[in-house]
């Protein structure tokens, strides 16, 4: 079993670097998913996590741990595995290395996404979306045709309520608190290939194949 970890801040374009790995073979691990699928199957974990949800607590790390372990030990030896959002603390890391290591498998690498937090509020400050069909613009770098309206059916652009920079902000440190000492654990096992996210998506998609070699 082989395993890829994805860190970068939100807004980064960690949906880009995911892609590019499944295209490669790997299965797209998201905790998010997992838990929603525990819970759908009513399993003693997803029973506790579903508990502590609707008591408006935090899912712990064991339930968390819980579930990847289950994920690993039911897997095939050749499975490749890419993490996104776990593990978010220390001590998740230190459990998933341990995991790892008693299933034989390899921690191949960490990809870390790096881009400015400046340019992380302006991508997503600018960002407009159509409530009717699903489009996506930006002020600046995709601006829609037609002033502040839909190209295709003309309708009302909205700004999404957590999109605001002081959000966003607030976002980004916590991400910042949370992630440093996860990227200190990993330079020290010289696993961090950094992916340079402040490029067109096709030079970023070029970085994480480079980054796989
Ligand atoms: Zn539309």
């Amino acid at each position: 079993m082989n395993a890829v970890v994805l860190l970068g801040p939100p807004g980064a374009g960690k949906g880009t670097v995911a892609e590019v790995l499944v295209d490669k073979g790997y299965k797209h691990v998201s905790t998010g998913d997992l838990l929603r699928e525990q819970i759908r199957l009513e399993t003693p974990l997803g029973l506790e996590a579903k508990e502590l949800m609707d008591r408006g607590r935090f899912v712990p790390d064991s339930v968390v741990v819980g579930m990847i372990r289950g994920l690993l030990e039911s897997s095939d030896f050749s499975a490749k595995y890419l993490f996104d959002g776990f593990p978010r603390t220390l001590v998740q890391a230190e459990k998933l290395d341990e995991l790892i290591a008693s299933l034989n498998g390899t921690l191949e690498h960490v990809a870390l996404l790096e881009c400015p937090f400046d340019a992380i509020v302006e991508r997503l400050i600018g960002r407009r979306t159509c409530g009717k069909c699903g489009s996506v613009y930006h002020v600046t770098f995709n601006p829609p045709s037609n002033g502040e309206l839909c190209d295709v059916e003309g309708c009302a652009l909205t700004q999404r309520p957590d999109d605001t920079e002081e959000t966003v902000r607030e976002r980004l440190a916590v991400y910042e608190k949370q992630t440093a000492p996860l990227i200190s654990y990993y330079e020290a096992k010289n696993l961090v290939r950094p992916i340079n996210a402040n490029q067109p998506i096709s030079a970023v998609r070029a970085d994480v194949l480079k980054s796989l070699a």
